[in-house]
């Protein structure tokens, strides 16, 4: 019997999904349709033209210190066509001055106080303050903690604020005071709990760790669209249909009805939900206790400036690969990557590209300028700190709102609910992507791959 199975969302995690379910049915292959609202898949990886260069729009990266994405790129055969970035130097903006960040951080937490002491980014007090972790006895209050809590806990107030927060609080896009640790830096998480000094902890992880030597992100030249737009053309039995948007998805008599705008209505065996929290609860008019697990999840909004000016221009010499910015400086951006020197194959005479973070939890100042006032905001907090004295040349605004999941403290066990509720309410329907269980491309890969698994075992009970 031919099994029809529908995805919903066209992302690296619904793309996932299809290529997954397409290897373990490789035998019997069943009918499979993936529905994409926009133009386009890829969804936040979206890579476009920018002074002659593909520059992304989101994503530029992916971490190769866990298995899914490397694993897919050899699946894919483009595992030899990585680059990595070309610096591994960065700053950190402290009283509106760069700080060069200090040898052996690991996520934001120094390592080598020497070199904490040097970088000048906290006090002196506050580097003795975080060197006591070392022997300060073991304090773990015995509950789940938020990173900021471990971090203020074991190291002070000035470390959580200008070197933690500012490093994974911009990877979430969040406040690291409420962010769950075991979630969101599962390795500061291990460190704290295996030593009662967490700079030991991580002192001892880098004694026994891996490749030092291999890079921590790799992409590619062609930008990440490359990994998408591969993915997709590897797809042999999945029909790709885009600028469809889904608009519900329920119970029927015949298995699960999938209604979207300007296509008859589909039936399915099993779908796979694979848009963002906040959208697939709209999906599920029928089913309030789904829709109310998932109204639970909150998101923050960011926008990307990429900026371009002429290289005679900038008077820093820009030797890494980028800077954060702390919430106390009270500026607009949270980051801003040296696009140009950071990734080899953006290296180019003439000019320098930034791509420049906004916006991140409890501050959507952003929102409140229009894209020109935006551009000029960034190009005037630019010019301060990097010693700019031209114009820039060319700009381009990309904003995502409602684009980053936050793994708030409890976000394990509410996604525990949100998959018991919807098997008992929708059984033959499962939900992926960044909202639940990671939101970092390998990760959404790897729940690609559960899920497929999961409707792969639905369909064959
Ligand atoms: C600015 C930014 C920078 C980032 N940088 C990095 C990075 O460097 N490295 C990294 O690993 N991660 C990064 N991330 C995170 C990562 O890119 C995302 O978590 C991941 O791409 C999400 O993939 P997804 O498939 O789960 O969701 P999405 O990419 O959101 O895909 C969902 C898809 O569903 C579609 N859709 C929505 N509504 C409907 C509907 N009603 N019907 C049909 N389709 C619909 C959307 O159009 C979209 O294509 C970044 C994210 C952002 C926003």
């Amino acid at each position: 019997m031919t099994r029809n199975i529908v995805i919903i969302g066209g992302g690296i995690s619904g793309l996932s999904v299809a290529y997954r379910l397409e290897k373990l049915f490789a035998s019997d292959p069943p009918n499979i349709t993936l529905l994409e609202k926009s133009s386009a898949i890829g969804g936040k990886i979206r890579t476009s033209s920018f002074l002659g260069h593909q520059i992304d729009e989101a994503a530029d990266a992916f971490l190769t210190r866990v298995p899914w994405g490397l694993d897919l790129c050899s699946e894919l055969g483009i595992a030899a066509d990585y680059i990595s970035p070309a610096s591994s130097k960065a700053y950190v903006v402290v009283n509106g001055s760069l700080r060069q960040l200090p040898l052996g951080l690991v996520l934001g937490v120094p390592t080598k106080f020497l070199s904490l002491l040097k970088s000048r980014i906290v006090s002196p007090l506050s580097a003795i303050r975080a060197g006591l972790d070392r022997i300060k006895p073991d304090d773990w209050p015995g509950h789940d903690e938020t990173v900021g809590e471990l971090i203020r806990r074991r190291l002070g107030p000035e470390i959580a604020e200008k070197l933690v927060d500012p490093l994974i609080g911009s990877i979430n896009a969040g406040d690291t005071d409420l962010l769950d640790l075991g979630l969101v830096a599962p390795q500061l998480e291990a460190a704290a709990r295996n030593n009662k000094s967490l700079i030991n902890g991580l002192r001892n992880q880098a004694a026994q760790g891996g490749d030092k030597a291999s890079p921590v992100f790799c992409s590619f030249p062609e930008g990440m669209s490359y990994l998408t737009n591969t993915l997709r053309s590897q797809l042999k039995h999945t029909d790709v249909q885009t600028n469809i948007e889904v608009t519900s998805v329920l119970n029927h008599a015949k298995g699960l009805k999938v209604s979207a705008q300007g296509i008859p209505d589909t039936l399915a065996d099993a779908v796979v939900i694979a848009t963002p929290a906040n959208v697939s609860c709209k999906f599920f008019d029928s089913t309030p206790s789904v829709i109310s697990l998932l109204q639970q999840i909150e998101f923050s909004s960011v926008a990307l400036i990429t900026i371009g000016y002429r290289r005679s221009d900038i008077l820093n010499p820009l030797n890494g690969s980028g800077m954060l910015v702390p919430r106390s400086e009270g500026l607009l951006m949270t980051a801003c990557s040296w696009a140009s020197s950071k990734w080899p194959h953006w290296v180019d005479d003439n000019h320098v590209v930034f791509r420049v973070s906004v916006g991140r939890y409890g501050d959507n100042r952003f929102n409140a300028y229009d894209d020109s006032s935006l551009v000029r905001h960034v190009a005037d907090e630019l010019k301060n700190l990097l010693e700019i004295e031209g114009e820039f040349i060319e700009s381009r605004i990309s904003r995502w709102p409602n684009s980053f999941p936050q793994y708030k403290r409890g976000h394990e066990t509410l996604v525990d609910s949100i998959d018991t509720q919807i098997k008992t309410d929708l059984p033959g329907v499962f939900l992926t992507g960044s909202s639940y269980r990671g939101l970092g491309i390998p990760a959404c890969i790897r729940q690609g791959n559960e899920a497929a698994r999961a409707v792969t075992d639905y369909l064959r009970q």
